[in-house]
Parts: structure tokens; sequence; C-alpha cells
């Protein structure tokens, strides 16, 4: 157990957490160091010691007002939760919508779950600086659009993105190069520009998922036993675990306009769910990209066991079945899968880009 740092190829020193080095050579070296969070460089945050998640899922105290800076995945998971233990909580966010990623209307949706829960959100806005230290008082000086105020809150959770800890690795003795934001540089086999080296997860700038991670380690792992894997063309599932939850997996509809894609939008509220009204949780919406050859594009639901209706549209698009065949199956009453019938009952025959 310690921390590696590459001193010659294929070689590193540990510098044991128990005390002293250790010099390891392997014939082949894998590298799956991670990120950590990132302390947004705003004046006299660093000084605040703010929160990360590491921090805050150890909290034994309640906040009394927690400023979330990010209003991604993270920020937004913490926010709901931190907001339901009885914090007062604001989210501060840098783009003109939560969840950049997202398309704008389940980035609205969410924004209304938010504000619905009591939390204050603050979007196109930035922290330009603090006094005071996180857990026992501190002052913000935010911009919020063309205005400033200042924000007095107790604790402050920075959730701005990630930090790939390849720069304590001295990655150049290994002749492992990396890319201009710190991540290692692989190819679609996920080996670096080092013979006999590979990266993997969110080091290797792989979408930052367990799931992708695993996928890294299982296509690597298939391909020294003789396979020939890649990370080509893989679909990349994701769910926002807020309640109710958000899933997507494929294109985004905005994706599909910036780059040309041809297709039919299919739309349907949760409340058209019949299983939704048994569960009484009727908020949210589906909606599914349909290609030209009816298969479908991508997929995003927020709702009422949003990730487990990921989990079928997936399948459906791994074995590149046409909608139709969700449309025509019969699935168990009441399910959320049942919800498919609905979605895909009448998609709208004009597409939406030529
Ligand atoms: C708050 C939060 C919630 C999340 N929720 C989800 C979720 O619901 N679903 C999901 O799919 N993903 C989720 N993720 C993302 C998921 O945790 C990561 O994508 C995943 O852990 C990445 O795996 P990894 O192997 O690349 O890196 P990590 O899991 O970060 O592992 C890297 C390890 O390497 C160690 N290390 C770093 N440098 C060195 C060194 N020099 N020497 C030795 N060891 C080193 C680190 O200490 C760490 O233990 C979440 C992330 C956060 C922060």
């Amino acid at each position: 157990m310690g921390e590696a740092r590459f001193i010659e190829p294929k070689t590193v020193e540990v510098k044991l957490n128990a005390g002293g080095t250790r010099r390891l050579r392997g014939d082949r070296v894998f590298l799956d160091v991670g990120t950590r969070a990132t302390i947004p460089n705003v004046p006299g945050l660093p000084a605040a010691a703010p929160m990360t998640h590491v921090e805050a899922l150890n909290l034994d105290r309640l906040p009394d007002h927690l400023v979330i800076m990010g209003g991604g995945y993270v920020g937004l998971e913490f926010a709901q939760a931190m907001r339901r233990f009885g914090s007062r909580v604001t989210v501060i966010q840098h783009g003109k919508q939560l969840l950049e990623q997202e398309d704008p209307d389940m980035a609205d949706a969410l924004l209304e779950l938010m504000k619905d829960e009591g939390i204050e959100v603050f979007l196109d806005a930035e922290v330009l600086n603090v006094t005071g230290r996180s857990g026992t008082g501190v002052e913000l000086q935010v911009r919020v659009g063309a205005s400033e105020r200042a924000l007095h809150a107790s604790d402050i959770l920075a959730a701005a993105g990630r930090t790939p800890n390849t720069d304590r690795l001295d990655p150049a003795n290994g002749n492992v190069r990396l890319d201009s934001h710190g991540y290692i540089r692989v190819n679609d086999r996920l080996q670096t520009s080092a013979p006999d080296v590979w990266a993997m997860g969110e080091c290797a700038g792989s979408p930052k998922f367990t799931h992708i991670g695993e996928d890294d380690c299982n296509i690597v792992l298939a391909n020294l036993a003789g396979g020939n894997r890649t990370t080509r063309g893989r679909l990349i599932p994701y769910c926002l675990f807020t309640d109710p939850e958000l899933a997507h997996v494929g294109l985004h509809e905005a994706e599909a306009k910036a780059k040309g894609v041809p297709y039919r939008l299919a739309k349907l509220p949760m409340s058209r769910v019949q299983r939704a009204h048994t569960l009484s949780q009727m908020r949210g919406f589906i909606k599914a990209l349909i290609g030209a050859d009816d298969r479908i594009l991508g997929f995003t639901a927020f709702g009422a066991e949003a990730s487990e209706l990921l989990g079928i549209a997936q399948t459906a698009m791994i074995g590149g079945m046409p909608y139709t065949a969700l449309r025509d199956a019969a699935f168990t009453h009441p399910t959320m899968a049942e919800g498919f019938k609905g979605l895909f009952a009448s998609p709208p025959a004009a597409r939406l880009v030529q």
C-alpha cells in the first residue's frame, strides 16, 4: 500500500504508507490511478479548505448552509441529499444550464426538481473569492450573470470537475505520454506510448463511470488473452442517482442536431406510464431518438426507475432492434417497461434533421 511513481520504463518506486520505499519492476504495467476532485482556482478557496465528496461522505454533522460549486452529477446528488437531511443548499453552476452534457429539456427538468426541493440554484455564475474556513463559516463573492452578490455559508463542497492523478506519477520517466489535460494518451486498445504499459479508467480519459473503468479492464484482459476488443463505438450508459433518477445512453438530441444525424423524436411524460401512477411518482419524461433505419440512436429517461428502463433501451440498441420491437412487445402490466409501448406508439413521421 503506497503511492507509486515511475523512475524508469516499467519501473516504479512506491512510497509505502507504512514508511520507507520499495522499487518494483514489471514485464507489463497497468495504470489505473483515477482522478481527484479539482479545487477551482479561486482566490481564498484553498485556504478555506472546501470539502470534496470524500469529506462530505464522512461528515458527522449537518452543515447549516452548504454551498456546492458545480451543477454536475456529483453536485446535484449531494445537493438533494443534504437538502433532504435539512441543510440549506446553494448550487453555483458556471454554465447556463445544470448538467451541461444533457439536452436542455432534461436540464430544465432537473432545475425544476432542485427548486421544488428548496435548493437555491445560480446558473451562469462563478465564485470570485472566498474568505473564512469551510466548516466554521465562509463568505463568498459570487458573480451571477452580470451582477455580483455576497453569500454567507457554513460549508463549501467542491464538485466542479476532476483532475487526473498523473501529476505525481512522473510518467515521463516511464515513457508514458500525457495529453494537454494531464490524461494518459492511449489508443483504442488502451495501450500507452510505452510498450507493455496500459492505462484504464478515468486516468486514461475514459468516461467517468465505474462500469466504464471495469469495461476498460475487461478490454485489456480480453486482448491479453488473444482477443481483439477496442473502446471504439461502445455504448456509454449512465445514471444520475437523484430521486427521481436521470438515465441516458447513446446520442443526445443536441448532439444529433450538431452532427446532422437524421432522427425522429419520441417523447412521453411519466404521467402516461401506469406504473408511475401506482408508485405515485409521475414527475419526468422519457425520450428516444429513432434513426433512419428505425433503430434507437439515443434514450433518456427522467423519472422513477429510469436506470432500469435504461438497461432495456441499451439491450435493444446492442441487439440493433427496431423501436417497433419494443412498441409491439407485451410487457408485464403494470411495470415501467410498459412505458416503451406508449413512448413508441406514434413517433412523428417527419425526421428532424435531413
Ligand atoms: C461522488 C461520486 C459519485 C459517483 N457515482 C458514480 C455512480 O453512481 N456510478 C458510476 O458508474 N460512477 C460513479 N462515480 C465515478 C466512479 O467513481 C469513477 O468513474 C471510478 O471510480 C473510476 O475508476 P478508476 O479505476 O478509473 O479510478 P479510481 O476508482 O479513482 O481508482 C484509482 C485508485 O488509484 C489510486 N492512486 C492514484 N495515484 C496513485 C499512485 N501514484 N500510486 C498508487 N495508487 C494511486 C487512488 O488512490 C485510487 O484508489 C462517482 C464518482 C464520484 C466522485
